[in-house]
């Protein structure tokens, strides 16, 4: 890819309006564009971002079993009104008439329109346990949309729901999500804690939010230092015993949010140099609700003796665009972001100090086709701009590697190669770019 085809509006100035670093970073560097309150355009580097986040979150809710699909946006109130969630959503939920006055409204949430496809086609105990999930549009009209796509209206989210037959059975499956959850935020780069919680409007018996810590989350966390450093192996799905161990390993240890702090408890249970305060971002929720929607919706099964029973349910939300927020808060500095490799926009930012130099543009294409043949995202910046731009944008953006070709380097067969996150920079023959960065890719 070249820079001058490409589109990325960077700026200078810090917008007004936007508080915290994420907002600011995500709209100085052409991620995003806001349209209307809490409404935002995807600009392409801000694209490649949430595509990358959404294929991990994907990849992990398939490798723990979950099949996806994906529903509309728009949903008929009727199903709303069957679950007895039309009246009491509230203001949050946006309602729409269509020209035969019949009422839409854009899902904020998909709990009725799933229990609908599963009483559709499912029957028996024999097709379970199932767990569906989409990555889709959700909107939320909330009071004070702020923060860029940390609060948004219109947001994307992953949600998962799980059919079982016993109370047992969505014990497990809720325990499959737990493991997912982790296992998708660490490979996002993110230290995630599970706390437990209230289950809101979506309402239930067993529910856990997953926060990270960052200065400017919304809400306070406080935890066992302990709960952090469990680890969790590769083969975990393998065995449901694993499963259940792992986390009832993490569900020994305290962790609260505010509304739930005991600071009784905390004293009494975590030794004072294991116990972590901070502020959280919520990134996910995942609930186990038994039969709340599939009592009213009459979504039953037939179970191996004959009788039928109400399906039990679990839903399980995460945060995709508000993910890119979170890591941002987390990974940044004065200059800007500093992406986890696994979800950088590019990997490798090819700048050429002298674009009408021929030598040294057809360096940066060698080196920049060489990178993709090996699968490595690389773009090369080739605009009519300043050396100390170029090199602004490349930490402003915070792309993981940046290569610096010019001519009096070239003579002697070197390139610079920068590391974002380190800091630091080196010169290196042309020939080990390829090795070095391979390198680096594995470490992280
Ligand atoms: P919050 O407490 O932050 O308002 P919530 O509890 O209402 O969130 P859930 O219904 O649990 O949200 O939704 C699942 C996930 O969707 C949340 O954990 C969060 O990551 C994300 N999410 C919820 N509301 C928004 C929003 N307005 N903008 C961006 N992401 C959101
Ligand atoms: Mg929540």
């Amino acid at each position: 890819m070249l820079w001058s085809n490409y589109f990325i509006p960077t700026q200078k100035e810090k917008p007004i309006d936007a508080k915290i670093p994420s907002h600011q970073l995500m709209i100085r560097s052409g991620m995003i564009k806001q349209e209307s309150s809490g409404i935002y355009s995807w600009l392409p580097i801000g694209l490649k971002v949430l595509k990358k986040i959404e294929t991990i979150v994907r990849d992990e809710q398939e490798r723990a079993g979950a099949i996806e699909i994906l529903m509309p946006t728009l949903q008929s109130s009727e199903l709303w009104s069957e679950s007895g969630r039309y009246d009491s959503y509230g203001d949050e939920m946006l309602r729409i008439n269509d020209r035969h006055n019949r009422t839409l409204i854009y899902g904020p949430t998909n709990e009725e329109q799933v229990t609908e496809i599963f009483r559709k086609y499912i029957k028996s105990y024999k097709s379970l346990p199932l767990n569906l999930f989409h990555i889709q549009w959700k909107f939320r009209d909330e009071v004070r949309p702020r923060f860029g796509v940390m609060r948004g209206r219109e947001f994307l989210m992953k949600d998962a729901y799980s059919f079982d037959l016993n109370q047992e059975e969505a014990k497990l499956s809720y325990y499959k999500m737990f493991i997912a959850y982790l296992r998708t935020f660490e490979r996002l780069g993110l230290n995630a804690i599970p706390v437990s919680a209230d289950s809101g409007p979506i309402g239930g018996n067993l529910s856990h939010e997953f926060s990270i810590v960052a200065d400017t989350g919304e809400s306070e966390i406080f935890c066992d230092k302990n709960l952090l450093e469990i680890c969790i192996d590769e083969n975990i799905y393998s065995s449901n015993d694993k499963i259940i161990d792992v986390v009832e390993n993490y569900l020994n240890f305290y962790s609260a949010t505010d509304d739930k702090h005991d600071v009784k408890k905390f004293n009494n249970l975590v030794s004072k140099d294991n116990q972590v305060t901070g502020r959280g971002i919520e990134v996910g929720h995942i609930f186990s609700f038994g039969d709340k929607y599939s009592d009213p919706m009459k979504a039953s099964i037939i179970g191996n003796d004959g009788k039928m029973s109400n399906v039990y349910m679990g839903s399980y939300g995460i945060g995709v665009s508000r993910l890119i927020a979170a890591i941002i808060e987390t990974s940044n500095d004065e200059k800007g972001i500093i992406w986890p490799i696994s979800v950088a926009p590019f990997l490798v930012n090819i700048i050429n100090l002298k674009n009408k130099d021929d030598k040294c543009m057809d360096k940066c294409i060698e080196i920049h086709n060489d990178l993709e043949k090996n699968d490595i995202d690389s773009i090369v910046d080739d605009r009519d701009e300043s050396a100390g731009k170029k090199f602004s944008d490349s930490d402003l953006i915070g792309f993981p590697v940046t290569l610096v070709v010019g001519p009096r380097e070239l003579e002697n067969g070197n390139v610079e190669i920068r590391f974002r996150r380190e800091g630091n920079n080196q010169i290196i023959p042309y020939d080990n770019v390829l090795k070095i960065i391979k390198n680096k890719l594995f470490e992280e």
